[in-house]
């Protein structure tokens, strides 16, 4: 295909970049500040290095227009909490007394002050800091940091575009301040917010900024017609506004449905569209609603959070398409690079063949630059980059590691009966009963054990060949005496092995996987400081031996009672990976599945009575629009019974999730049939039990008695407390003790002291029935 060049010359821009910098100085500036080995210049100086260099690498590319003000010292959503004024009660004196350290502890919290509520940012693996409001919040516009970074960006010579949160997004991110009641909604402010936004507009404006970018990601959610409607008067009165820059309203990770001709009819001056597969349908809506006349569209056609190279040829036929729809068409990532890690080059373990095939941040920046220039100059100016694209598609097509005939086999000849366990669960239950023996109300916990400091330099010095395998697997094997002695003389009926060998719950089985990358360098922000690696699901995937069986039948040697073995479930495999994108999510899916349901055979063949496999991303990976829902929850559950189903009758299957709204997936809940499943319940007082028993769920639960998110430890009585409110909902026979998740990230002195008590509360409760 040949383009025609454009009118207007496309400009190339990005809506945000990775933070971090190649050696992740932002985590150790930040870090160094916390414990007082860095002062706040210090920091300051680093994050403005990090900024220009972020810039200049964005602009040496060739983007035309870089973003500023999407930089953050934790999550830009507390930014956009400090620019409106919307500090919480408890840490005003804080923000006060030290704007930095108010900042921080909104993040964190402080020894007397509890942090705001973090949650994920859409479906991402990006973590916000939920912004608390009421009746009574008083709204002030705070423009510093965006007029400061606008301002380092222009001084560079650079056009720079300020990105920000939109008031409407904004407000239907944030939740009722704690003591207003649950029913208020924060969206009853826009009024009294829009004024702040004006001003800070006009700030921005004063500031040199010619165009301001406002992101409204929550608007590609199914949404109201009152919330609609809200968008409508949000973006009316800010188009209305006569000091004001021009206006970009962004939105992405979906398609914006109903919302599109709300915002292609507003007053603002342009709109960025994501035009990756996920949101496709907004190419036809746009045109339905009559294009753009007379805006600017700004097209998100390169996947801002996924990390492979862009199929350009398809990319420029969307652009081209879009051509007739606006007046004026520029080109960006569907998102912003702050999902992806920075650089490819910074990978030495990849066959250099496959690295060819990954874009991160930077590959991405240049494939935006390379498709503006082929908009405006037409197709043969890009030849060259054409030509070299076809060659990394072709290889990745054409390759073994895509397509192993073997795995396709095996998953093409997957029935409903190997999704399908043989026996009801009434059945199955009665024959766990006889074979396990356990007492009323079981105790078990959910898998890890402490995570301690030796075990993660038993790890780095096998990676720096300081002990060879044997010692460290030595080590290993100490620590799991130790786990299983601790349960034993504590008194927990069914035991675990404690997951000493594993640095992650997805990292460990990718490693071993045939099919996944691991990165050196790929870091990704979680939250905070807190940045992943995730792995990369890149072809067919298959098990070339066990990966857990000798650890969890050396446990199982040292002890009569039942050790559970503990696996990564399918779906949860995927959410923490990057995914491959060239075959739907269920077909690998359901290769995660088989290689699991072998892992399962395995640990049951040697002697395994109980296996869990986890899925705490299950709810997490719900699609944004519930029309979507069903059919991920479909081949999602599948895929779990694929891993689960090939076990005899008494090996019992255990499951378990993290977060505490259920809600909406306690159908699919029941659809995993797993026998036993063990829930995150401490903190809102069982709510989980009562939601399972009013679905009438009909097998075994544990909700958790024990917070693990805290240092804090439970007394017995009050544990035994949450039990009898779970014995409310759910019957002692399928009643579980447990806490609410791995105990990875706790120490050894209040896990013993925990567990001790949650043994006690168990007996204290038995005892009453
Ligand atoms: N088995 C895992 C653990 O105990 C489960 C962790 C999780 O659900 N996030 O650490
Ligand atoms: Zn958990």
């Amino acid at each position: 295909m040949t383009t025609k060049p454009a009118a207007a010359a496309a400009r190339a821009t990005v809506y945000g970049y990775p933070r971090q910098g190649q050696g992740r100085e932002l985590k150790k500036a930040i870090e160094g500040y916390w414990k007082g080995r860095v002062t706040a210049d210090a920091l300051r100086a680093t994050a403005a290095g990090l900024r220009r260099t972020a810039w200049r690498q964005l602009a040496d590319a060739g983007v035309d227009e870089v973003p500023t003000g999407d930089f953050s010292y934790y999550d830009h959503v507390l930014d956009t909490t400090v620019m409106v004024g919307a500090i919480p009660a408890r840490h005003r004196d804080a923000v006060a007394a030290d704007p930095l350290d108010g900042y921080f502890a909104m993040a964190r919290g402080t020894k007397d002050v509890a942090p705001l509520e973090m949650t994920k940012w859409f479906d991402t693996n990006y973590h916000y800091l939920v912004p608390e409001l009421g009746p009574d919040t008083v709204f002030v516009a705070d423009s510093a940091k965006q007029t400061g970074e606008l301002k380092e960006a222009l001084a560079l010579g650079l056009t720079a575009r300020p990105v920000l949160v939109g008031p409407v997004t904004y407000l239907l991110l944030a939740k009722p301040t704690p003591g207003v009641p649950a029913d208020f909604a924060p969206l009853t402010l826009l009024d009294r917010l829009l004024p702040v936004y004006a001003e800070v507009l006009a700030d921005l404006r004063a500031a040199g900024a010619a165009w301001v970018q406002l992101d409204e990601p929550a608007l590609v959610q199914d949404r109201t017609p009152a919330e609609l409607d809200a968008a409508q008067r949000a973006y009316r009165a800010l188009g209305a506004l006569t000091d004001r820059p021009k206006l970009l309203v962004a939105s992405y990770f979906d398609r914006l449905g109903e919302a599109l001709p709300v915002l292609a009819k507003a007053p603002v001056d342009g709109l960025a569209l994501d035009f990756t597969e996920r949101a496709a349908a907004n190419l036809d809506a746009l045109a339905a609603a009559g294009g753009l006349p007379g805006k600017r569209l700004v097209a998100g056609v390169v996947n801002g959070r996924n990390i492979w190279a862009d199929d350009l040829s398809a990319s420029l036929a969307t652009l081209g398409t879009l051509l007739g729809l606006a007046d004026r068409v520029d080109v960006a990532a569907s998102c912003s690079l702050l999902h992806v890690p920075l650089d490819t080059a910074a990978e030495r373990d990849i066959d250099p063949l496959i690295l060819r095939w990954l874009a991160f941040a930077r590959q991405k920046t240049a494939e935006i630059v390379t498709l503006a220039k082929g908009l405006t100059s037409g197709t043969d100016a890009i030849a060259g980059e054409l030509a070299a694209n076809r060659a990394v598609l072709a290889s990745r097509a054409n390759s073994p590691i895509t397509r192993d005939p073997a795995v396709r086999a095996r998953t093409g000849a997957v029935t409903a009966a190997d999704a399908r366990r043989a026996q009801p669960y009434g059945e199955r239950a009665a024959a766990q009963r006889a074979a396990l023996g356990l007492p009323l109300l079981p105790t078990t916990t959910i898998g890890s054990f402490p995570q301690t400091g030796e075990l993660r330099t038993a790890r780095a010095d096998l990676r720096a060949g300081r002990i060879d395998t044997a010692g460290y697997e030595e080590r290993i094997r100490a620590e799991i005496q130790e786990v299983i002695s601790f349960q034993e003389k504590t008194g927990l009926d069914v035991l675990v092995h404690g997951e000493a060998e594993r640095n992650d719950m997805v990292q460990y089985f990718a490693e071993q996987l045939v099919g996944c990358l691991a990165t050196q360098h790929g870091w990704v922000q979680s939250y905070g400081t807190r940045y992943v690696r995730p792995p990369i699901l890149a072809g067919d995937i298959s098990r070339p031996e066990p990966m857990t069986v000798r650890w969890t039948t050396y446990a199982q040697s040292l002890t009569v009672r039942p050790v559970k073995g503990m696996l990564t479930g399918p779906v949860t495999m995927l959410a923490w990976s990057f995914v491959r994108d060239d075959q739907p999510l269920a077909d690998t899916a359901r290769q995660v599945a088989l290689a699991l349901r072998d892992e399962v055979g395995d640990l049951e063949a040697a002697g395994t009575s109980v296996v869990q496999v986890d899925e705490p991303a299950l709810r997490e990976t719900l699609p944004l629009r519930t029309g979507d829902r069903p059919e991920y929850l479909a081949w999602a559950t599948e895929a779990f019974r694929i891993t689960t189903s090939g076990v005899r009758p008494d090996t019992q299957i255990h499951t378990h999730m993290c977060y505490a709204e259920f809600g909406d997936i306690v159908r699919a809940i029941d659809d995993l049939d797993a026998d036993v499943i063990s829930l995150e319940a401490a903190r809102s007082h069982m709510q989980v039990a009562h939601e399972l028993a009013a679905h009438g769920y009909p097998r075994e639960a544990g909700p958790g008695v024990y917070d693990i998110h805290s240092p804090r430890v439970p007394s017995a009585q009050e544990a035994a407390g949450l039990l009898r409110t779970g014995l409310a909902a759910i019957p002692a026979e399928r009643l579980w003790v447990n806490p609410d998740c791995g105990l990875k990230t706790r120490g050894w002195p209040e896990t013993r002291a925990a567990l001790e008590n949650l043994v006690a509360a168990a007996r204290t409760v038995r005892g009453e029935l």
